[in-house]
């Protein structure tokens, strides 16, 4: 009867969590006993407890009492000593429960985003050599550069790869012990692991794992014991011949607070960076995740132009890039018209606005500066002659229609001019750009440069 309800709360908790964070953590749990409001469960391993009871706690026991079950409180315990190894079901021992769910590895690991796969992994020219490294790696092939090291900005794809691979080897080698996790889960594990007394166990387990994915390694900079530790797994892997994929998001090299020793091992390995997007790449993301869209709106009609705007204005990253469009459809659908030129520019001004700044008043004024071969100083300065004047408010101008800073902003940045200094450039370069093709030339090519 409570294995019932069990099985019934898990139904709910799968639809409520999803499949991933559900294969995770609640079907290694085992309902062992329920007892005087008490409803104890068995997890595999002191790491799943403790993630389990704090994260799920509360929701499983509502789920139990909306069952029918009469819940005080849930409580977790560790089911055997230890399984170090991914143990087979048949070596957990649940003496006193019916489990009902086939037992899943009981290896620690980070749940994986079902949606971050090669299949919707869009490769293009700043991606093609990150990508490629992956796919070898998601072979499973005989480790032939060890590690791969993956770095680049914020939201240009690394996790997605990683999450890749490691649902790609998991599905082509179900026998292969494939650890994803990231560096500060390493570390929170590492130190958990020190202070339950269980670091031969930590050790074991790592250093018995067929590939290992570590993710955001940058966050272990500067953090000397969980290094250590780090470099140690990490020799006893390559010694084996075990594979292992990093991410950063700078080159080994770059990370500061970083080991040197460790630096060199990592620049061994394939060391391969992610660029910044260029326009096609990002169009190319925006077909894909529109296509996605409509799916989930297929009322909803984009027009012709607007995904090539986007993918020309937002250049930030990707991520930024995906909740555009996510935010576009879902308004659209609500307000009953088409994604046109006119709807995006009004549903996503703040995004835009944010993506303008990338031109700062600085870059204009160094730019500018450079094409006048004046000094960079002569910008924010007091000097009148005409030869350092005209680039000023030439800067002035560019700064006025490039970014979206106020006039007493750029006042403030050109020397703590006043505002009506600044009004006065700009109405000056306007009004010359109508006759003097020179200046107009130059002004095109600025701009150009600029935004580019
Ligand atoms: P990072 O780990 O480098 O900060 P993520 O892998 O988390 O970036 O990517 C951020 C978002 O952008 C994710 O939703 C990811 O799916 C998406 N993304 C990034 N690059 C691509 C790509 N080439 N094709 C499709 N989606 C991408
Ligand atoms: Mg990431």
């Amino acid at each position: 009867m409570i294995q019932d309800s069990w099985g019934r709360v898990r139904h709910e908790l799968l639809k409520t969590i999803g499949q991933n964070n559900f294969t995770t953590w609640i079907e290694p749990l085992t309902l062992a006993e329920f007892d005087d409001g008490i409803a104890r469960f068995l997890a595999p391993t002191k790491f799943m407890r403790d993630w389990v009871s704090r994260n799920y706690a509360e929701q499983i026991r509502q789920h139990l009492n909306n069952s029918g079950l009469e819940v005080e409180r849930v409580e977790f315990h560790v089911s055997e000593a230890r399984p170090v190894q991914a143990a087979p079901s048949a070596r957990r021992s649940a003496p006193r429960a019916v489990s009902a769910a086939p037992a899943q590895d009981t290896l620690p690991g980070a749940p994986l985003d079902p949606r971050f796969t090669f299949d919707t992994f869009v490769v293009g020219k700043p991606n093609a050599l990150a990508h490629a490294a992956a796919r070898r790696v998601a072979e499973g092939a005989p480790v032939s550069f060890n590690p791969l090291f993956l770095y680049g900005g914020v939201g240009l794809g690394k996790t997605h790869l990683m999450h890749a691979i490691t649902q790609e080897l998991r599905a082509r080698f179900p026998e292969k012990k494939v650890i994803y996790l990231s560096a500060e889960q390493f570390m929170y594990r590492f130190i958990q692991a020190l202070r339950e007394r269980e670091i031969i166990a930590f050790k074991e387990l790592f250093r018995g794992v067929d590939v290992l994915m570590v993710d955001d390694l940058q966050f272990i900079a500067g953090k000397d014991s969980t290094q250590e530790e780090f470099f140690h797994t990490f020799n006893a892997l390559v010694d084996q011949n075990r594979q292992i994929v990093i991410s950063a998001d700078r080159s080994p090299g770059e990370i500061k607070g970083l080991e040197e020793r460790i630096k060199s091992r990592l620049q061994c390995g394939l060391v391969v960076d992610l660029h910044p997007t260029d326009y096609e790449l990002r169009l190319g993301i925006l077909q894909q995740k529109a296509e996605m869209q409509r799916g989930h709106y297929p009322g909803v009609k984009l027009l012709p132009g607007v995904l090539e705007f986007l993918a020309h204005r937002i250049t930030t990253n990707v991520r930024v890039l995906d909740g555009a469009l996510t935010r576009l459809f879902a308004f659209a659908s609500l307000v009953g018209r088409d994604i046109t030129l006119d709807l995006t520019q009004d549903c996503l001004s703040d995004v835009l606005r944010a993506s303008d700044r990338k031109v700062s008043i600085e870059e204009i004024q160094r730019k500018v500066a450079e094409h006048y071969n004046i000094r960079l100083s002569d910008m924010v300065g007091p000097k009148r002659q005409r030869t350092v004047a005209r680039p000023r408010q030439v800067a002035m101008y560019l700064a006025k229609t490039l970014t979206t800073r106020s006039l007493p902003e750029i006042g403030r940045r050109f020397g703590g001019r006043d505002h009506t200094t600044i009004m006065h450039g700009i109405r000056k370069i306007e009004e010359l750009k109508a006759t003097d093709g020179q200046l107009s030339d130059d002004l095109d090519l600025l701009r150009r440069s600029l935004e580019g």
